[in-house]
């Protein structure tokens, strides 16, 4: 059927909303016709939160007024789920949002709701009043859907639930909102005010973060933001790398008390949004607004940021150089000196600088540079392993990178070179196990009676450790070595 008539947006409304109110005022004989004209097969979903598989020309006519990404963004949930991803996820999703297709739910890894919960469509029961004194009708608002708040940022009373589900799983038909919510006489009785100011601000907060436009290009990793805004709390440590995690949670949870969004956000959340393996929106934000970072700030946060560390060691770099000793710096910052002089070598071995040198050097790439590095990094590690003669040494990145004299930074970009360093990393009790191997031999090559305190001496570890190493040594020697130290032990 050729559509004659299409409703135009309210502000801020959904797309499942304007679709919910074309079926109804078109007065469809059945439920399937307008779903066949809307989505051209009527066992598709209708989808709530986003835009899906909706026919061409109703794109077109939903974007009679506005481009398409500016209905992704006034008309869909799009703020909420997708403005802090992290940058790959987000290209993803997007590209599906363009498609109109794709399982958006796992594409913006949306939060599952707890076992038995369940999600509805929710109003203001003053936004609604004012809605029919407005445009006659009422319709479903994207501001009071965003999870985390409960209550309206203009008329600050509590949203309330409608009976129409939410939860992307459920299928449910298009329901405008005028149909299920009561008339204006029952709202009255519905209003309640949210008295906690502190919650009130929260939600004002939100929405402005909501509301800002956005970027799709642009993808700030938020975890390291947030870190970086640390800086100049009680929460980071001298160098600006180690955060108190505990003393961070205990200040954001008091001063959060008894709001309803402090529900389901624990403690490690926030450790995993710093890590940069959480991006959930209402945290996110709580977060911000807790460490003072202005809604302004937060969506505008730029793609390169210093971290507090590098900031750090630039600072004691610049003092070192303007002719400062180690332990004048120490006392000017108020850091160990051990510190200062970790901050020196840091930034005298720059990484870049490093890496530079070799690549214009060599005028290579780095594959080529990988493949050619490679065997000494083989050579490397199997001198570290240690022989017969020579004590083993633990395998790391750093220690590789010592032994054939090339940065580590560079070997981190070294693709097949970090994998071979990587496998080769070792736990402790097989590293322990290595070290028994080599200090039976040195005994026994000095002709010298094997006895459990040369080769704790040797070793430099305790009991304890070597027989937790055991496992590993009956892999790795001899039957005959084995015998001994089990013998000694
Ligand atoms: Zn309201």
């Amino acid at each position: 059927m050729a559509i004659a008539y299409f409703p135009n947006m309210y502000p801020d409304e959904l797309i499942y909303s304007v679709l919910s109110r074309f079926y109804v005022h078109c007065g469809y004989p059945t439920y399937t016709y307008a779903v066949q004209d809307l989505l051209g097969n009527a066992k598709c979903k209708v989808e709530k939160e986003f835009v899906k598989n909706i026919k061409p020309e109703i794109v077109d006519l939903l974007t009679r007024n506005m481009s398409f990404s500016e209905l992704l963004e006034q008309h869909t949930m799009l703020p909420m789920y997708g403005r802090f991803i992290d940058s790959e996820r987000r290209e993803r999703a997007y590209q599906a949002l363009l498609n109109l297709d794709g399982d958006f739910s796992k594409l913006f890894g949306i939060p599952n709701l707890k076992k038995g919960e369940q999600r509805f469509f929710r109003y203001c029961p003053l936004c609604v009043q004012e809605d029919r004194e407005v445009y006659g009708e009422t319709y479903w608002h994207r501001l009071h859907q965003i999870r985390g708040i409960e209550i309206c940022h203009c008329h600050k009373c509590y949203l309330r639930n409608s009976t129409v589900v939410l939860d992307s799983k459920v299928n449910v038909w298009l329901v405008t909102a005028e149909e299920v919510i009561a008339d204006d006489d029952a709202l009255q009785g519905e209003v309640v005010f949210c008295a906690n100011s502190s919650e009130v601000e929260l939600v004002n907060y939100i929405v402005s973060v909501f509301q800002s436009p956005m970027d799709m290009r642009k993808s700030v990793p938020i975890g390291k933001y947030l870190h970086y805004r640390l800086m100049g709390t009680s929460y980071l440590g001298a160098r600006g790398e180690h955060i108190y995690f505990n003393r961070l949670w205990a200040d954001l949870k008091e001063h959060f008390n008894g709001i309803s969004g402090m529900d389901d956000f624990i403690g490690n959340h926030i450790h995993t949004i710093i890590k940069g393996d959480r991006f959930v929106f209402w945290e996110i934000c709580m977060m911000a607004m807790f460490l003072k970072i202005s809604v302004d700030e937060l969506v505008t946060a730029k793609e390169n940021i210093k971290m507090p560390q590098q900031i750090f060691d630039e600072r004691v770099y610049r003092l070192w150089k303007q002719g400062l000793g180690i332990n004048e710096i120490a006392r000017k910052l108020g850091v160990a000196s051990s510190m200062v002089r970790m901050a020196i070598d840091i930034t005298e071995r720059k990484p870049k600088a490093t890496a530079q040198k070799i690549f214009k050097n060599r005028k290579q790439d780095r594959v080529t540079l990988d493949k050619e590095i490679l065997p000494l990094v083989k050579q490397a590690i199997s001198e570290l392993h240690g022989t017969g003669e020579q004590k083993p040494c633990r395998i790391s990145m750093g220690a590789v990178s010592k032994k054939i004299n090339v940065s580590r930074y560079l070997l981190q970009d070294l693709e097949l070179c970090k994998q071979v360093i990587e496998k080769a990393i070792e736990c402790d009790d097989k590293y322990h196990a290595r070290k028994v191997m080599w200090a039976v031999n040195v005994l026994q090559k000095s002709e010298k009676a094997i006895k459990l305190w040369r080769l704790r001496y040797l070793c430099k570890f305790e009991k304890e450790d070597m027989l937790a190493c055991l496992l590993y040594l009956e892999q790795m020697a001899t039957p005959d070595i084995v015998d001994i130290v089990k013998s000694i032990l």
